[in-house]
């Protein structure tokens, strides 16, 4: 596994190469696809439920529901697909599920960041097979060009993303490399030394 820890001391942001996107520009663009979300949501006739995926995508779902003017419940499943390293083992597990119950109701899956497409496939399926009636997929990024599992969106489920994102390893705003850097408030892309010193995974 990495060791990002003994790679990283001082700042917080040691080991960042430069940033995509600024608090700022996270901040407007969030704003956005809560309003748009929000106005799907007020049209449905009960609340929906928003399952944020653990842990990356903590930050995007809060900043997100407090500026969605519509009810929902919160909820969050953990599925990981990811050792430490920086490659998607593409058998993602779901490794903690659900307290709220989704049969026939309207399910929106947040995500930090929709890469080869493994995670959100196996997490719709889930869901569908729980009843869901409708799931919807809101990620932060989407990195289309690593797309390799087409997901099918259930009912009259719709896909937001906040920002396409080119193909580099990125960090920050609840993402990490080896549980560190997700308390950034920034997206930036990792230094190449920080993980290529990286050969056991
Ligand atoms: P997928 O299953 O779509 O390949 O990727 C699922 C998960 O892998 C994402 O939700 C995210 O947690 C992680 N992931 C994919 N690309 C990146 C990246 O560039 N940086 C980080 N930190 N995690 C990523
Ligand atoms: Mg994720
Ligand atoms: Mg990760």
């Amino acid at each position: 596994p990495a060791q990002a820890s003994a790679m990283v001391s001082g700042a917080p942001d040691a080991g960042i190469e430069w940033v995509l996107w600024t608090e700022a520009e996270i901040a407007a663009r969030v704003a956005e696809v809560a309003a748009e979300l929000g106005a799907d949501l007020r049209r449905l006739r009960e609340p929906a439920v928003v399952v944020g995926v653990a842990t990356g995508a903590f930050l995007f779902l809060a900043d997100l529901v407090r500026r969605v003017d519509a009810p929902l419940a919160v909820d969050f499943v953990r599925a990981e697909s990811y050792g430490d390293g920086t490659e998607s083992s593409g058998r993602p597990r779901i490794t903690s599920d659900l307290k709220v119950d989704v049969a026939g109701k309207h399910v929106v899956v947040v995500e930090d960041i929709v890469d080869t497409g493994n995670t959100v496939s196996c997490l719709i399926a889930h869901l569908e097979k729980k009843g869901a009636s409708s799931i919807s997929v809101c990620t932060f990024l989407d990195k289309p060009s690593r797309r390799s599992a087409n997901f099918q969106l259930v009912g009259d489920g719709k896909f937001y993303r906040c920002f396409e994102c080119p193909d580099y390893f990125v960090v920050g705003y609840g993402m990490d490399f080896a549980e560190l850097y997700r308390n950034l408030p920034y997206v930036g892309v990792l230094k190449a030394e920080m993980y290529k010193k990286d050969t056991s995974n």
